[in-house]
């Protein structure tokens, strides 16, 4: 037991033993690669508009600082707890190694339904926030982000909240920044930009052609709905998409761009359509080329592993396969190639990376700077992914896990145990 335990920090440290074993790493060095160097919990009191007091729960995990700063997003959810958390952020940390970026991993939240309040008591909420991790963030200690159930305007109001206490504007405090406060072209759209890239290059190694593909995307927010755009455009048939408040399908394929249009003026998917309604957990195993959940944490299980009628399988959300499913796809990997989480949802935290280098420089790039550079690094980490999984004959996500855990062993190895 530690004060992380729970079913999703459970679930990264089964992934990480599978590692362990594989990279035959001692079991006295386990513990230091895998505890959280720092965790943070605060109380976060606002007024609500009915004149009451509100406290909210908040979180902060950084995993290691052994690369440079920490990095990760903040997630707005009720879901939120430590465990969850650190799990998030010990993820962040093999990915961000994975694709050679200079950061430790991150993730903070505040145990919240945003859906719940008023566009002010959010502002003040996530201002408050900041405000009490102000001792524990910073541009060279840890950079905050995006997540699910934030946006660029929380973004705002964190990076606007630290810099007021500064007395100066450190737009390097946090990355997913609206373009007018110091953010990069390109950021919103990145992560899913990158998931669809990774499709394609997905698809080509098994010969698959796009323009007959069939998809499915499980969540619409900011990664599921721009990896349905980016799939569409490039003459997918997306038949099936769904989020939080149910799911549309449509054999025929749907019209993405209109859904977008809808779920950016409603907030959601409700109000579509009464017609294409389908059960959201059936969707994860209709027939189709690519599926992607895009949603939340361990939705595939052990059940839906074994019945997955899909080619690829796009994990564009964090840690959405259980290790009981992934025992199940390991035996499966000839019928349905995973892209696994932490190579398939990179896009973001590359791009994130961009934005504070461009904000440290007082540089800015164009968009297509901006992709171009996003789309190379992550060639580079499909590249390594696959000849890695190749030539040891592994699972994809061992793979792409172990690239990630010797970068972070090794730093630790070089720089030494202090004092
Ligand atoms: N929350 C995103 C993730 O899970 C982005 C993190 C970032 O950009 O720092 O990868």
């Amino acid at each position: 037991m530690t004060a992380y335990s729970g079913p999703v920090f459970e679930m990264a440290a089964q992934q990480f033993e599978v590692i362990a074993e594989y990279l035959c790493i001692p079991e006295d060095a386990r513990a230091r690669l895998l505890m959280p160097k720092r965790a943070v919990m605060v109380s976060c009191p606002i007024h609500r508009d009915d004149g009451t007091t509100a406290v909210f729960e908040g979180y902060r995990v950084q995993h290691h600082l052994t690369l440079g700063p920490t990095k990760g997003g903040t997630r707005f959810a009720p879901s939120v707890d430590l465990g969850e958390v650190a799990a998030l952020a010990v993820w962040m940390s093999w990915k961000c190694a994975l694709v050679g970026l200079p950061y430790g991993g991150a993730k903070g939240g505040i145990s919240v339904d945003p859906s719940s309040l008023s566009k002010r008591e959010l502002e003040a909420l996530s201002r408050r926030y900041m405000q009490e991790m102000i001792p524990f963030v910073g541009p060279h200690t840890d950079v905050m982000a995006p997540d699910m159930g934030t946006n660029e305007q929380i973004m705002a109001w964190f990076m606007d909240t630290y810099s007021m206490y500064q007395g100066q504007t450190i737009t390097e405090i946090v990355t997913g920044k609206p373009v007018s406060a110091g953010g990069t072209l390109g950021r919103r759209e990145a992560t899913g930009r990158g998931v669809a890239h990774l499709v394609h290059r997905a698809a080509d190694e098994l010969k698959l052609r796009l323009g007959s593909a069939t998809a499915v995307v499980q969540g619409f927010g900011n990664v599921g709905s721009i990896a349905a755009l980016e799939l569409y455009n490039m003459g997918v048939k997306v038949i099936a998409v769904s989020d939080h408040t149910g799911a549309l399908h449509q054999p025929a394929g749907l019209d993405i761009p209109k859904l977008v249009r809808h779920a950016s003026s409603q907030g959601s998917l409700a109000g579509y359509s009464n017609e294409l309604g389908l059960d959201p957990l059936e969707m994860l195993t209709i027939p189709c080329d690519i599926l992607a959940p895009a949603a939340v944490e361990r939705v595939i299980d052990a059940t839906i592993a074994a019945n997955l009628r899909c080619r690829i399988l796009a994990e564009a959300a964090n840690g959405p396969t259980t290790p009981e499913a992934d025992r199940i796809l390991e035996q499966r990997a000839a019928e349905v190639f995973l892209i696994p989480d932490i190579l398939c949802n990179s896009g973001g935290v590359v791009v994130s990376y961009f934005e504070w280098v461009q904000d440290l420089q007082r540089l800015f790039w164009e968009e297509d700077e901006v992709m171009r550079r996003e789309y190379q690094v992550l060639d580079r980490a499909f590249e390594r992914v696959l000849a890695r999984s190749k030539r040891d004959k592994v699972f994809n996500r061992t793979a792409a896990m172990a690239i990630g855990v010797e970068r972070v062993r090794g730093a630790k190895e070089t720089r030494g145990l202090f004092p």
